[in-house]
């Protein structure tokens, strides 16, 4: 062990990390995972493998992303779903989602974007000032999009702080226009790819990229489907760290890890078994992305006594539905087949965008829920904007909602529990 934490700190200090605070971040992490997750019982034993991969998500994954590297791959960093893995992974990258989930180096992100700008900008800035992410120090390319108008603006200065970055431009409207934008979106950034890996995109490695996206993501709905069982067969919690990994394990082997909860929970179900009775309420999350290691909502909800059957987030459903068709004979069929996949993405940056709440009311529904919480990061402009509309659309057909305003600290917990239990003990009724 010893060993290889002296390997690790090598690693850590060829990437260029602060060590000290690094430390710092790795402690917090660790006991935060200890308290939240290994507590929980009656978990699936299928879980090891995600809590391995925590155990040693600075360590082990970045080794690997080291080796891809050495071996001639790029590795591509992205903020937001909008970004098509499929297009990374055909080009030969390695794609890996930035978490920015932590309250850690705001004081230094405030010298450069405003103290009211939301939490989840202000920690990647933070994570590459204060020098503690291995993963953005891994990256050869950023990709940014240009979605919210705090990313937007945040990417002018963050694009300075790393080895290269590439700025997509993203539609704001579901309409024929948007579309074209995204298309031709995406076919610039095939040729940025392209440059940066010295490859040019061929239709077989494509068609398989999408084979190996599509795996990930029939892995992730068949999770999301066994989660309709009463009793529940596997917490909000442990669904969500699901959804978090993701964003940066390697695919296939996630794929696999994902498959293998499923074959537990569906034994689970089968038997009537669950992770807490049968009854207990139930709740969709509904809202910003939750990256890791921004768990505090939904510890909170189970801790009150419910359970989380479904994230309508980008990390979770809104980010991982629809599968893209494989079909075409050309690279331009194929592209046309992501941009349709893609293209059906509800963000709150659209307007207008009655699809999001049409499709909480779905997932409300098919997951048998009996209510909604809201989540809106403080300063979130798109996201706590579209909680009125959909409070008042769900409320209208019965669907109680509470609207939760948070960040990524501490100091609002007391009320955020009292508020949530009141909730619950609503949904009881
Ligand atoms: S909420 Fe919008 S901006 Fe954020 S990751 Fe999702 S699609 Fe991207
Ligand atoms: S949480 Fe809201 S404001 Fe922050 S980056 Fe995402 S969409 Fe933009």
């Amino acid at each position: 062990m010893s060993t290889n934490l002296t390997d690790n700190r090598a690693m850590w200090a060829h990437l260029g990390l602060d060590l000290d605070k690094h430390d710092a971040l790795l402690q917090a992490l660790g006991s935060l995972y200890q308290q939240t997750f290994l507590t929980q019982t009656n978990r699936p034993q299928a879980m090891s493998y995600f809590d391995f991969v925590m155990s040693e998500v600075h360590g082990l994954r970045i080794r690997e992303l080291l080796d891809a590297k050495a071996a001639g791959r790029k590795v591509v960093g992205s903020f937001c779903v909008y970004v098509p893995e499929e297009l990374i992974l055909a080009l030969d990258g390695v794609s890996v989602g930035l978490c920015a989930g932590a309250e850690f180096g705001f004081e230094a992100a405030e010298s450069y974007v405003p103290r009211t700008t939301c939490a989840l900008i202000k920690s990647f800035f933070g994570f590459a000032l204060e020098k503690v992410c291995p993963y953005l120090a891994t990256t050869d390319l950023v990709v940014g999009e240009a979605t919210c108008d705090g990313k937007k603006k945040a990417y002018e200065t963050f694009s300075g702080m790393v080895k290269r970055f590439y700025a997509m431009d993203m539609p704001q409207h579901h309409s024929p226009e948007g579309r074209a934008l995204l298309r031709a979106e995406f076919e610039k950034l095939a040729r940025e790819l392209e440059d940066l890996t010295g490859r040019r995109l061929e239709v077989e490695p494509l068609r398989a990229a999408i084979g190996t996206v599509n795996a990930k993501r029939a892995a992730l709905a068949r999770l999301a489907q066994l989660r309709a069982a009463d009793p529940p067969p596997i917490s909000g919690l442990d669904a969500l760290l699901i959804n978090q990994i993701a964003f940066y394990d390697d695919p296939a082997r996630f794929t696999k890890a994902v498959q293998d909860v499923c074959d537990e929970l569906e034994g689970r179900v089968a038997r009537g078994e669950g992770v807490m009775p049968a009854g207990t309420p139930r709740v969709i999350l509904s809202g910003c992305p939750m990256a890791v290691p921004n768990w505090k909502v939904p510890a909170i909800v189970e801790q009150a006594g419910a359970v989380v059957v479904g994230e309508e987030s980008c990390v979770g459903e809104r980010g991982q539905r629809n599968l893209v068709e494989a079909t075409g004979n050309t690279v331009e069929e194929l592209m046309e087949r992501l941009v349709d996949r893609y293209f059906q993405i509800d963000c709150a940056i659209y307007t207008p965008n009655p699809e999001r709440r049409e499709h909480t009311r779905a997932m409300q529904r098919s997951l048998h829920a009996d209510g909604v919480i809201h989540y809106a990061l403080q300063f979130c402009t798109p996201y706590q904007m579209e909680a009125f509309t959909m409070e008042r659309h769900l409320e209208a057909e019965e669907v109680p909602v509470l609207r939760i305003d948070t960040d990524y600290g501490a100091e609002d917990v007391g009320q955020l529990r009292t508020r949530i239990e009141a909730f619950v003990e609503r949904l009881r009724g």
